[in-house]
Formats: C-alpha cells, sequence, structure tokens
C-alpha cells in the first residue's frame, strides 16, 4: 500500500452491488488525488482486496445472515447494518488517531444508506461526506415526499398515479419511489433517514448538464456543498467491482457483429422477474430478429435457478443470433461498436455507464430510483422509450424494432451521441466534473485545515 500525502480518507460501503461500485470508484478517484484510502465494508458482499492492492480494508463485522448466493440485504436489514457496523468503525477512528501524522484520517466518505457513520465521523470531530449513489433527481424526491406527506397532498389513490407531482417535474406520482407493497415501511425508513442527515457535504455520480435543476434545489435545500463528479464510470480505472465472476468471453462474440446491431440486455444485480416473464422475454428477443447480449443473473428469476424455463431447444431457436451470460463485463459491451440499444432496468449506474457511451436505451423500471430515471430518460434527455407495463412477447418485439432499426431509435441514438460528448466535456480539464472534483478534494482538505492555513500551504502539493 502506498503512502499518501493528503491524509486518509475512510469509505464506508453498503453492500450492494450498485452501491460499492461507485464507492470503489469514488475511492480510485481520490487515491489519484493523493488520498490513502480504507474501505470499511460489511462481512455481507466484500469487495475482493485483490482488484485494489492500493487500499486498505476495514471489516465491519455485520450479523446478516451471510450466504454466498443471497446477496440482497432489505429495507429491514438498513437499520440492523447500521446498528451492528457502528462500534467498530468508531474504534478503529479512535486508535488511528494515536497514529502518525502522515496516515491521519482527514474525512469519512460514506454511502447515504450506511447514516451510522456521520455520528461516528462527529464523535471524531473529522468532515463526513455523504455519497449519494443514485441521480440528484432521485435524491431530491427524499426531500419532497416527506413535505408533500406533512401537507397531506400525498395521494394514495390509483387514480391519480398519472399526476404531476408538484415540485417534481416533470415526474409523476406513478414514478416516485414509494413501492405499494411496503409502502408504511419505505415511508418510515425515509422518516429515519431524513432525521439522521447531518453531513458536511454530499458527492453525486451524476453532471451538470443532466442535472442541473434537480441539483440546484438540492443545494438549495441541504444548504451544504454539492459535488457532482460523474460519471465515476469514465474517471475511476476499469478495475473490477463486479460481486459475481463477468463472463468476458462475451467480448468474442460481439467482435463478430454488424456495427450497432447488438441489443445488450440487463436488469441489474437486484431486479427479479418471475417464470412467464422470462419466457416472454426470450420470445420477444427472439421474434425480434436483432442479436442480443442477454445477462440473466443466477436467482433472478422466481422458483427457477437459472435459465430452466425456456424451451429445450432454444439455443437452436436463436442460433449465433443471441447469447445469454450470468453476468457481463457490462462497461466493456457498452462502449463496444457492435452495441446499438440497451435494454435496461434503469438502475443508476447502467444509466450512467450507457450515457457515458452514448446508446440509447429501453426502459423497464422496477422499484425506487429506477422509476424516477426512466423518467428521465424518455421524458427529459429523450434517448429511452419506455416498455410497456405488460411484459408480453409482442410489446418487446416492437419495442426492440423501434430502438434498434426505427426512425424514432435513430433519433434517440443521435441524441445519445451528443450526450456522450457533453459528458466526455465534462471530464476534461475545465469540465463541470473535472472541476467539482478538484473542489471536492479542496474542501476535504480545507475542511482539515487549522484556522489561517490556507490549502495551497496544505499537504496536496501536485496532485491537485
Ligand atoms: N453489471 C455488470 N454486469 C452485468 C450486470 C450489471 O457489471 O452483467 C454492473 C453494471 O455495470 C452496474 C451495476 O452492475 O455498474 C449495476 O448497478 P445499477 O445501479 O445499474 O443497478 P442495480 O444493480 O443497483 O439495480
Amino acid at each position: 500500500m502506498e503512502n499518501q500525502s493528503a491524509g486518509r480518507l475512510v469509505l464506508v460501503i453498503f453492500p450492494l452491488q450498485g452501491h460499492t461500485t461507485p464507492m470503489l470508484q469514488l475511492g480510485n478517484v481520490l487515491h489519484s488525488k493523493g488520498f490513502a484510502i480504507t474501505i470499511a465494508h460489511t462481512r455481507f458482499n466484500p469487495p475482493n482486496p485483490s482488484n485494489h492492492p492500493h487500499f486498505s480494508f476495514l471489516l465491519l463485522p455485520d450479523t446478516l445472515p451471510y450466504s454466498e448466493t443471497s446477496a440482497t440485504p432489505s429495507i429491514y436489514d438498513v437499520g440492523n447494518i447500521n446498528r451492528d457496523c457502528h462500534a467498530p468503525l468508531q474504534e478503529f477512528l479512535e486508535l488511528q488517531k494515536q497514529t502518525a501524522d502522515s496516515d491521519q484520517v482527514v474525512g469519512i466518505i460514506y454511502d447515504a444508506l450506511m447514516y451510522f457513520a456521520a455520528t461516528v465521523a462527529d464523535h471524531i470531530k473529522i468532515p463526513r461526506l455523504v455519497l449519494m449513489t443514485s441521480s440528484a433527481s432521485f435524491d431530491q424526491t427524499f426531500v419532497t415526499i416527506p413535505r408533500l406527506l406533512a401537507q397531506g397532498s400525498f395521494p394514495f389513490e390509483d387514480s391519480k398515479l398519472h399526476d404531476p407531482v408538484p415540485q417534481l417535474n416533470p415526474l409523476r406520482f406513478k414514478d416516485l419511489p414509494v413501492p405499494k407493497e411496503n409502502m408504511v415501511e419505505t415511508l418510515q425508513f425515509l422518516d429515519t433517514a431524513s432525521k439522521l442527515k447531518s453531513f458536511s457535504a454530499i458527492i453525486l455520480n451524476t453532471i451538470d448538464c443532466l442535472e442541473e435543476s434537480s441539483l440546484f434545489q438540492l443545494q438549495e435545500h441541504y444548504k451544504v456543498p454539492v459535488f457532482r463528479i460523474g460519471p465515476l464510470s469514465k474517471l475511476a480505472p476499469a478495475l473490477s467491482t463486479s460481486f459475481i465472476k463477468e463472463e468476458t468471453s462475451c467480448i468474442a462474440w460481439l467482435n463478430d457483429q454488424a456495427a450497432k446491431s447488438v441489443l445488450y440486455v440487463s436488469r441489474g444485480s437486484l431486479a427479479v422477474s418471475d417464470e412467464k416473464e422470462l419466457a416472454e422475454t426470450f420470445w420477444g428477443l427472439a421474434n425480434s430478429g436483432q442479436p442480443f447480449l442477454w445477462v440473466v443473473r443466477p436467482g433472478s428469476v422466481s422458483g427457477s435457478e437459472w435459465t430452466e424455463v425456456l424451451p429445450r431447444d432454444f439455443k437452436e431457436i436463436i442460433g449465433e443470433r443471441g447469447l445469454i451470460v450470468k453476468w457481463a463485463p457490462q462497461k466493456e459491451i457498452l462502449a463496444h461498436s457492435a452495441v446499438g440499444g440497451f435494454w435496461s432496468h434503469c438502475g443508476w449506474n447502467s444509466t450512467m455507464e450507457s450515457l457515458s457511451e452514448g446508446v440509447p436505451m429501453i426502459c423497464s423500471p422496477q422499484f425506487l430510483d429506477q422509476k424516477v430515471t426512466a423518467r428521465y430518460l424518455t421524458y427529459v434527455w429523450e434517448v429511452g422509450l419506455e416498455l410497456d407495463d405488460v411484459l408480453d412477447r409482442q410489446n418487446i418485439e416492437r419495442s426492440i424494432r423501434r430502438l434498434m432499426t426505427g426512425r424514432e431509435g435513430n433519433e434517440m441514438r443521435q441524441r445519445a451521441i451528443k450526450l456522450k460528448q457533453m459528458i466526455n466535456v465534462s471530464i476534461l480539464k475545465g469540465g463541470s466534473s473535472f472541476n467539482s472534483l478538484n473542489d471536492l478534494t479542496e474542501f476535504i482538505l480545507t475542511e482539515n485545515l487549522p484556522p489561517n492555513k490556507s490549502s495551497s500551504e496544505s499537504k496536496l502539493g501536485d496532485n491537485f
């Protein structure tokens, strides 16, 4: 492990793929800015240290039932994880306080779901920055929903689902992250989490040009600096952050496909479907006539281990035109010239990865931030089309043709390519993400300075 000169940052990860990836990427970006990095993680879904030899790792022993195959903590587990991890992190930081000056912890950056870390940082008296791993627009809903509830203007009737949400244009009530099935628990969770929000700054994996208005409103609400330093997938080196082994052999198959002809299909690390949806998806893909690369995550189809419900001769039906894998090197795939579209659940990381490569999308969001993001993709940035709620083979086939070969899809592709160019500019010298990252580095150093000392006299040197 390198001895970095700007001090040590402790990054506290929440154990889901979509949360771990951006935090590890952020760690890499800040390491390149001169900070030493400690990754604090649970026993459940730990990162693989051998992929990050330049980091230190700190185990926070949670008491979640640990299993190699069940990798999804639920909303009910969040409180337990926060309770379990508090004391070990505090002990580590108290010990660390007594170490040499050169290895002092200069800040904690914690996932928004690991809110206990803010209390620990307060106790130790070091800056606490929160990484919100979703979009600014999603985070804004967490500000507005409690307000609407308090005013009694949050409708619970189905007839109001298509109404616009006041203060959240262009979202409709149906786009909000409050699922009907566990609405009470979600609202209670929102309430607890909002009371515990006490941070020195917010970090977001987003870009000014995508979410200017939401970013402005978040800043107005929280009154702390908001650093928007996306896309982290572009700023960080291409190290694997996957919990599941990536099937890299699919790249050889992609190399044989025509430019922009392949539809990449993935629903991320959490979304699940039933056997009927899997079968309809298969027939929709098969009947579309379009080449496809389809990720079916083991365990993502209720009642099945993997693809057992597909017709026995499914390989003969699709021939060389389609490939099904368990987990893919997604960033590499989206950057491949053969990929012309992405059918996605609209997780924020997937969305940022697709926008960064100029790939238009078919959107089938399932829950939480996915619906908010789908609304932005289809209605604001106009680089995605929404798949009807009913997942049947005709709908799927029609949507694939619209995206991959229709005029509408072509227009979306042109807009996606323009967005990609804007995103590329944002990470270059003088671009918004580039500047915001420098501001973040400066902020951490300044927060740690004794009064009357400027950050240019600080430990950062030439890295900045
Ligand atoms: N991912 C991957 N291979 C796959 C499917 C997904 O590497 O086969 C990665 C993807 O690149 C993204 C992450 O898993 O970085 C999924 O995060 P996202 O926020 O999109 O969705 P979530 O899994 O949290 O629903």
